[in-house]
């Protein structure tokens, strides 16, 4: 990516200037024009029976009732991205825009996070997906229970079994608490490498769009935490064990 299309992003997140203090890690993904970008190679393409899975997952959601949450929501939200993605991008819960349109991240926080991704080199149309904890919306936008939490992570566990990501990005304090089974204060978690699930998919942790909205003085930390992660999937991406810490 061009430092000044970068420095656009970075001005659209609401980082006026941003100028690199070391150079950036020297080795780029595979496929990767840019040796900054966090952008992989094109995923291989999907099975048939892989897609089958994806719309059997999708029809589920849809029609799922294995919560109350059914009964107030509009629609299920399954997720948005290419359905074989190196990241995955995991939220809270679809809000009153999310479960009107069917798309996670839309709005104001959406277009934050986009803005963020971007500046990283990812989008969420091409080579990230993003989904959330809970597949519907809760009343009011009040936090998940976590009976409700129960009934839906399997949804998201599948999705991470189709995807396999090469790492995850929880974004907020609902997302992250769920995820990693604590309830250990946000940024206490941020700035190191947590592992979720079976395969142990690498996972970092950082701020909530809609907080960094109603908070942009953290803004720059969220994007010291986008860093984090870009440099940990270039690590693995080289083959090497990611470092566990930011430095
Ligand atoms: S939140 Fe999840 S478990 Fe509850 S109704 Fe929606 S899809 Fe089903």
């Amino acid at each position: 990516m061009h430092p000044q299309q970068r420095r656009q992003y970075l001005e659209a997140i609401g980082i006026d200037v941003w100028v690199p203090r070391s150079p950036m890690a020297p080795a780029s993904p595979p496929g990767s024009a840019d040796p900054a970008a966090a952008a992989p190679a094109a995923a291989a393409p999907e099975s048939a029976a892989e897609t089958a899975q994806w719309e059997a997952l999708r029809a589920e959601v849809r029609n799922c009732t294995r919560c109350p949450l059914h009964a107030t929501r509009t629609q299920g939200v399954l997720g948005v991205g290419p359905q074989r993605s190196d990241w995955l991008v995991i939220g809270e819960a679809p809000g009153a825009e999310e479960d009107r349109r069917g798309e996670p991240f839309v709005g104001a926080a959406g277009q934050l996070l986009d803005a963020m991704l971007r500046a990283i080199g990812l989008d969420r149309r091409s080579n990230v997906y993003i989904a959330n904890v809970l597949k519907s919306r809760p009343p009011n936008n009040r936090d998940p229970r976590p009976e409700e939490v129960e009934a839906c992570l399997p949804y998201l566990v599948r999705q991470i079994e189709l995807l396999r990501p090469r790492i995850m990005l929880a974004v907020g304090r609902i997302a992250a608490h769920n995820l990693l089974g604590t309830d250990v204060p946000l940024g206490r978690l941020r700035g190191r490498v947590h592992h979720f699930g079976a395969r142990r998919t690498p996972l970092v942790v950082t701020y909530h769009p809609a907080y960094l909205l109603r908070t942009p003085s953290d803004k720059r930390k969220a994007w010291e935490d986008l860093k984090f992660a870009r440099s940990v999937y270039q690590q693995l991406m080289r083959g090497s064990v990611p470092d566990g810490h930011r430095s």
